[in-house]
């Protein structure tokens, strides 16, 4: 396989030191983990994931963690594994720029000719990892990692983000697969193709689902966090559902067509029989609160229509600004003071 012989010219700089120790015939693959506060899980995460790779010496590893603006010694933390690890490499952002953002930067940096994403609270098993691998081999290019269970989330939460789903994969044409996090490797097509995606309002589980290519599914048990706090808040994840929807379909806007010729419709069929009514009776005060009511509901669908076409506009006013999708302080303590982020 070749997959390595891709050329992203700011990658193959960064690659050349390494590759002199890298026996061409070994590939490797990198661990991404987008961390923002993970103090109290970052060394057990680490670890236990080394435990993990140890037991597969077939392929060289790297780790890539991605500090996503974190206000705790999560930056530290991941300075101190540098030291003693030269597997460690770590992208320092300049602020937090949501776990969406960390990711493509650490696509960005990573250097394998795969990659496995994921979260830093060991809520993603790393033992998972030799099936994944051992699929890679059979030819597949994404494998990703599905939830068979919860562990540690609501009822609520597991019944909003199902429905979700349900609604979404009703409403796009792209097969949305359910259950399946973040957690997954892919392999350097894949990652190549997500790079080529350069929006700013990112929906990550959708774009891997967009760009295809052969994947397989693999069922795991989703733990609880290990330590520490979740980051996500119902707030949070109706955004994400938000972005998720208006990301990957047009549906709500030709619905409010499709309501906006029906109602109007109604309305003109409502008005001749009215008109011919009062020719033909003569005029009818009464009929105030049928009236009310029609113009209020009138009224309250086209503020919800107006609201729909706003999220749209939105997200053109936010991509047509064309800003890089984050920062970089430090790369492995190396100041970025020119940020070359490449707009493809
Ligand atoms: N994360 C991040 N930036 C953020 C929020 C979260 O990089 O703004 C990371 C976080 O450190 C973790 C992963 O995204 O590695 C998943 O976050 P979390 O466990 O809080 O989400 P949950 O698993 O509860 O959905
Ligand atoms: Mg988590």
């Amino acid at each position: 396989m070749n997959e390595n012989k891709y050329t992203q010219d700011r990658q193959t700089d960064r690659q050349t030191d390494r590759q002199t120790d890298r026996q061409t015939d070994r590939r490797l693959i990198s661990i991404l983990v987008p961390c923002y506060n993970e103090e109290a899980v970052l060394r057990q995460f680490y670890a236990r994931t080394s435990e993990v790779i140890q037991g597969i010496p077939d392929y060289d590893f790297e780790f890539v963690f991605v500090n996503d603006g974190s206000r705790d010694g999560t930056l530290a933390i991941m300075r101190e594994l540098r030291a003693q690890d030269a597997r460690v490499s770590y992208v320092n952002l300049s602020r937090n720029f949501g776990k969406e953002i960390a990711m493509i930067a650490g696509i960005d940096y990573l250097q394998g000719d795969a990659a496995v994403i994921m979260d830093a609270d060991l809520q993603d098993p790393p033992e998972l990892i030799p099936e994944m691998i051992s699929w890679w081999e059979k030819g597949y290019d994404d494998i990703c990692a599905k939830r068979r269970s919860r562990a540690g989330e609501t009822f609520f939460k597991k019944w909003s983000s199902h429905t979700f789903y349900r609604i979404l994969q009703h409403l796009t044409n792209i097969p949305i697969q359910p259950d399946v996090g973040d957690f997954r490797l892919i392999n350097r097509q894949c990652l190549n193709a997500i790079r080529l995606m350069r929006e700013s309002q990112r929906y990550t589980k959708g774009l891997f689902s967009w760009i295809g290519f052969n994947k397989k599914e693999i069922l795991f048990d989703c733990e609880a966090r290990a330590a520490g706090q979740t980051k996500w808040n119902y707030w949070k994840l109706i955004n994400l559902a938000i972005e998720g929807i208006t990301s990957f379909t047009i549906a709500p806007l030709r619905a409010a067509s499709f309501i906006g010729c029906l109602l109007a419709s109604i309305s003109i069929l409502y008005m001749v029989y009215i008109v011919t009514y009062t020719l033909i009776y003569g005029g009818d005060v009464p009929g105030y609160p049928s009236l009310i009511s029609i113009i209020l509901f009138i009224g309250g669908v086209q503020l919800l229509f107006l609201g729909i076409i706003g999220e749209y506009l939105g997200r053109v006013f936010n991509e047509s600004k064309f800003r890089p999708l984050y920062l970089v302080k430090d790369y492995n303590g190396k100041v970025m003071i020119d940020q070359k982020e490449e707009r493809q």
